[in-house]
Parts: C-alpha cells; structure tokens; sequence
C-alpha cells in the first residue's frame, strides 16, 4: 500500500462494534497523530450529532475525536438547508434530526400530526419511533410534491448481539410507495466524503477511505476518486471481498485496521 497521509474511517465495522473497540483503530489513529497525518471519522449514522459521536469515541478510548467528526445527519440536514434556505421539513426521525434540522436553519413541521400545507421537504433518517402513522405522513407528503431526501441507503446496522434495520430500509419503503427516488447525502454517495476531505484540506491521492462496507464505503470512496480499503471486521465476509466487482470492488483489503497500521508503517518507511 502507498503512505496515505489523510485517512477517512468509518465507524461502525470499522472502529467499532457497539461498545466494542476493534483491533487497532485506537493505535492506527495514535500512529497517524504522532507522525502528523490525518485522520477524519465519517459517520453514515443519521440520527446522532458530530459531539454525540465524538463523545463515544472518547468513551472507547479513541484519542481527541472532538473536531473530527462528520456524520450523515448533520450533512443532510446542511445540504437541505443550503438548496431550500429556512424551508418546512418533515423529519422521519428522532427528536436529535429535528434538533440538528434546526439548528441548519430549517423549519420542522407535522412533528404530532399533518396539520398544515405540504412540507416543502421530506428527510428520511433513522426512526426508532417509526408507526404506520409517521411513514403514511411521509408519504403523503412525497406524493404532494415534498422533495424527497434521505440520509443513507444502510440496510441494516451491526450491534452486539446481531442486525438491526437502518435508514435506507425505511426510505426504501417510502420509495417503494411513492415511485419516487430519495436523495441521498450519505455515503454511497460521495457528498459526505468531498465533505470530509475539504474539511481537511486532502487531496485524492493522498487520501485514504476505510470502510466495511462495499455498498457504501467502498462505492463513496470509489465516486469521490480515492483509494478504497476494505476491513473484514464488519458487514463484508473475506469471500464476498475477492468476489466484488466494478465499484463495489476495494482496491486494498485487511482483516483489521492492526493490519492497515502495520502496512502503513512500512509504507512510512519507519520501523514498525
Ligand atoms: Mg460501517
């Protein structure tokens, strides 16, 4: 592997699981600080601030995560605010998406129940308090001409002891009923990485992507023009790695990020 001087990792799969810190990613992070690289934690997560996540990371013992974080929900909910200035949003999500819709600047309407006019936007996020009620809103909304957005494709989301649903099984009913596609902001589009690269002033070939995921970490790395590297400590087996074709395919793949810090020691030429 070449010596990267930025990298971008994602969290869940990758740095954790849970509450579980995953071999190396404390001591790769160490490594990039103490030799004055760049590191960037980048969230699909839609429903948690940049500081919730940080103060996580922080928790797990994971060196100064204040300042380094981007997370999907924070850069839809900026994305929304740059194209549609102070518009009414439905928030499909919890009361932490409104906050941070808010706090963009955005408007948050039909929160109890469809009074009022059409919202103008429809944001589609993690919704642990979904019913049949909220996702009927929704979609009455999208067919009354809502612009349809949603934070990340996830399918699903690795926890402790299993699977459990994610953003984009959510949007994916609602493109289902409505016949219309959301817009997303998350990876696997690349937004959310050109995001974290102008926040540190990276360039593409100096930088790399760190994910678990081929749908969505290894695509996004691949669509925003990065090198793309693949860990096996989350959502992807070994066999479905060397199986992946096209821009699904990682152009590096590890067991755990030990074994980026390993590989990236030797490409620094220091003595490991
Ligand atoms: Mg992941």
């Amino acid at each position: 592997m070449r010596d990267f001087q930025s990298y971008l990792l994602d969290l869940d799969g990758v740095v954790y699981r849970g509450e579980q810190l995953l071999p190396g990613a404390r001591e790769l992070v160490e490594w990039l600080d103490a030799t004055g690289r760049q590191a960037l934690y980048l969230s699909n997560n839609s429903i948690s601030t940049p500081d919730e996540v940080a103060e996580k990371l922080s928790r797990l013992g994971m060196p100064h995560p204040e300042g380094r974080v981007l997370t999907a929900g924070w850069a839809a909910c900026h994305a929304i605010a740059k194209r549609f200035p102070g518009a009414r949003v439905f928030v499909l999500g919890l009361p932490s998406v409104e906050h941070m819709a808010e706090a963009a600047g955005l408007r948050v309407v039909w929160r109890d129940n469809a009074d009022g006019p059409i919202p103008d936007v429809v944001l589609s996020a993690l919704d642990r308090t979904l019913t049949y009620e909220r996702l009927r809103r929704a979609l009455r909304a999208i067919m009354g001409g809502a612009a349809f957005y949603a934070v990340n494709r996830d399918p699903r989301l690795p926890v402790e002891d299993g699977f459990e649903p994610g953003t984009g099984a959510i949007a994916t009913a609602l493109e289902y009923a409505s016949g219309q596609q959301a817009e997303i902001i998350g990876k696997p589009a690349p937004g959310i990485v050109l995001e974290a690269m102008r926040q540190l002033g990276a360039l593409p070939e100096d930088t790399l992507m760190v994910g678990d995921g081929l749908d969505l970490d290894i695509v996004a790395g691949h669509a925003a023009g990065i090198t793309t590297a693949l860990v096996l400590t989350g959502l992807t087996s070994a066999e479905q790695a060397e199986a992946a074709t096209g821009e699904r395919r990682p152009d590096l793949i590890f067991p755990d990020c030990a074994t980026i810090l390993t590989q990236a020691k030797e490409a620094s030429g220091a003595s490991a």
